[in-house]
């Protein structure tokens, strides 16, 4: 009997089962046309129709005030790493932004940064990404155009529960990893971007949400397509935006709508991530997470075996082990090794049970 399979996969990452099964039954015909979304022109009024959904859906589950403006973009989360300091480096004279560097994805973002300004990291180097340096030892810079942070760090499961105080300077972050998994308060930011195949849908397309005012500062070499401004006055549509993602990612909103918003996706990912880290918590060393305890994340959990740096072959036959049992995309990043247990939305509660039940019979096994 084949056992179901269970993904838990970092990006791209698991859909809810129903969007899939909507997206296949509406494959060959959307809504009666005879043609697939894949076939539509972006300005056809029924695509016009999808991307006004996917806005509306977005604005209403995220609470978004009326002064901000929603992009779906082609580039990913890399290319905001780009887009950010081109739109925003600009904002005042020095150019100069302030990044916390607290993992892989934000040490990107700022060394991208640094080609087109000065970048200030705002706090001592960390040895290991397994914590975020206290405010109180941050040197950030009044005059810095904006402040960048990662607030999920997707490869060591390092996530900010506060949002940084800026003392007024615009404030930037992403949320790739963490995006809809739980409520956040857009006013305190300038701009929030995040890909969309963690949480939210298939990779193609990434969100920006931007506030007004922020627009137009792009440098003169910003390429169009990346600059906010030309995509907020289009609605996206400066250029042929990637369709069938969007599409996709109205499916998942509204699933996550009918599923009770992001407050009922934070409740769950409570339970998820806490099933998990309590697990580890109670294993007396045997599974090892070396994130500190007030930002572990509740989307990616990373573990070793036995010690710190890990029994590699002893986590080779748990890896083994979970495959056999259906569950899969478990390792852990290749800079990093280990274990790596991604519980984003579409992973359900039972899926998050049948790991630890895995997890529980493997240390008994190998204690
Ligand atoms: N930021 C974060 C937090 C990520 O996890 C990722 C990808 N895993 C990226 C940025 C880069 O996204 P992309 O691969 O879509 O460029």
């Amino acid at each position: 009997e084949q056992k179901p399979t269970i993904n838990f996969g970092a990006g791209p990452a698991k859909l809810p089962q129903s969007v899939l099964l909507q997206a296949q039954k509406e494959f060959l015909s959307y809504n009666g046309l005879g043609i697939s979304v894949l076939e539509m022109s972006h300005r056809s009024s029924d695509f016009t129709k999808i991307l006004s959904k996917a806005e509306s859906l977005m604005r209403e589950l995220l609470n978004i005030p009326d002064n901000y403006k929603v992009m779906f973009l082609q580039g990913g989360g890399s290319g905001q790493f780009s887009a950010v300091p081109l739109n925003l480096i600009g904002l005042k004279e020095d150019r100069c932004a302030d990044y916390l560097v607290t993992g892989t994805w934000s040490a990107k973002a700022a060394k991208e940064a640094e080609k087109y300004g000065k970048v200030n990291i705002v706090h001592p180097k960390l040895d290991s990404y397994t914590k975020i340096p206290d405010p109180s030892i941050w040197t950030l810079n009044p005059s810095a155009s904006y402040v960048y942070y990662c607030c999920n760090e997707t490869v060591h499961g390092v996530e900010y529960n506060f949002i940084p105080e800026t003392n007024g300077v615009v404030l930037v972050s992403d949320m790739s990893s963490n995006f809809l998994s739980r409520p956040v308060d857009v006013s305190k930011f300038g701009l929030i971007f995040a890909g969309a195949q963690k949480n939210v849908g298939c990779a193609g397309v990434t969100v920006v949400i931007v506030r007004e005012d922020l627009l137009g500062h792009s440098l003169k070499e910003c390429p169009i397509v990346l600059d906010y401004k030309v995509q907020a006055e289009m609605n996206s549509l400066y250029n042929t935006p990637p369709c069938f993602s969007i599409y996709i990612m109205s499916l998942v909103l509204e699933w996550i709508k009918n599923n009770g918003g992001s407050i009922a996706m934070e409740n769950l990912n409570k339970q998820k991530s806490s099933m998990i880290y309590d697990l580890i918590n109670n294993s007396d060393g045997f599974y090892v997470c070396p994130v500190g305890m007030n930002c572990r994340s509740r989307m990616n959990v990373p573990f070793r075996l036995r010690t710190e740096e890990g029994d590699e072959a002893l986590e080779k036959e748990f890896l083994d082990g979970a495959t056999k049992r259906g569950m899969i995309s478990l390792k852990g990043h290749r800079s990093v090794g280990g274990i790596r247990v991604s519980l984003y939305n579409a992973v359900t509660l039972e899926d998050t049970e049948a790991l630890a039940s895995y997890m529980k019979e493997f240390q008994k096994e190998h204690m």
